[in-house]
């Protein structure tokens, strides 16, 4: 089997993520893609994040249309900080005939020097690029070279075509009341409206 982890605050979770989260199933023939919201994103902290609980069932009603696509709480039951090595390395464990992959995209990547544990990270998955507006083809590919030098493993850049959107530019548009109907899968913006968020 070929399975993705998809992590991210999913604060909310959009049409680029499921973007993604689909091209990455088609190119890289995977069985699986498996969203995992994160329950205390490092790089988050000085952040107001929405309750996990909230964004599970965000990514639950987003994801609920597409058979391939799972959802796992195991970072959100995991009171530490959410490490993506460590993430990797008890899923390889658990399912350890299975080529795992994790999926990012590449402002994450940029950061790569500030992740834990990089090595034990890769020693557990495959890491699958995605690009992003604002990065070039060139800087990413700088980037590729570097951690493939530093690592000793090659990752892999998807080249598929980008979508303007993050979490931040909605919630800036809920504020201001403007239609984010186009912006968010289905489902999701009842969920916002159940627990009045991002108001
Ligand atoms: P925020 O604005 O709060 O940072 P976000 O839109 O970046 O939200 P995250 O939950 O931070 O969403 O992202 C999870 C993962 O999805 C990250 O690896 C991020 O790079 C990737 N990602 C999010 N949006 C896109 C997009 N439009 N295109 C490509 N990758 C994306
Ligand atoms: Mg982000």
């Amino acid at each position: 089997m070929r399975k993705a982890i998809f992590g991210g605050t999913f604060d909310p979770i959009h049409v680029g993520h499921l973007h993604i989260a689909y091209e990455a199933l088609y190119n890289l023939k995977l069985d699986k893609v498996i969203f995992m919201p994160s329950g205390n994103p490092p790089h988050k902290v000085n952040r107001v994040v929405t309750a996990a609980e909230i964004r599970y069932e965000m990514v639950e009603a987003a994801i609920s249309k597409e058979p391939l696509f799972e959802i796992d709480d195991y970072e959100i039951n995991n009171s530490n900080l959410s490490y993506t090595y460590k993430t990797m390395e008890y899923f390889n464990n658990l399912e350890s005939q299975t080529d795992w992959y994790f999926l990012t995209g590449v402002d994450s990547l940029m950061d790569l020097k500030k992740w834990r544990n990089v090595d034990i990270l890769l020693e557990n998955c495959n890491l699958a690029v995605f690009s992003r507006p604002g990065y070039t083809h060139e800087d990413i590919v700088q980037m590729k070279n570097y951690i493939e030098k530093t690592y000793k493993k090659e990752i892999m850049y998807l080249e598929i075509p980008v979508l303007d959107i993050s979490s931040t530019v909605i919630k800036e548009k809920i504020k201001l009341s403007r239609q984010i109907d186009y912006l968010l899968p289905c489902g999701v913006q009842e969920v916002i409206e159940r627990y009045h968020i991002y108001k």
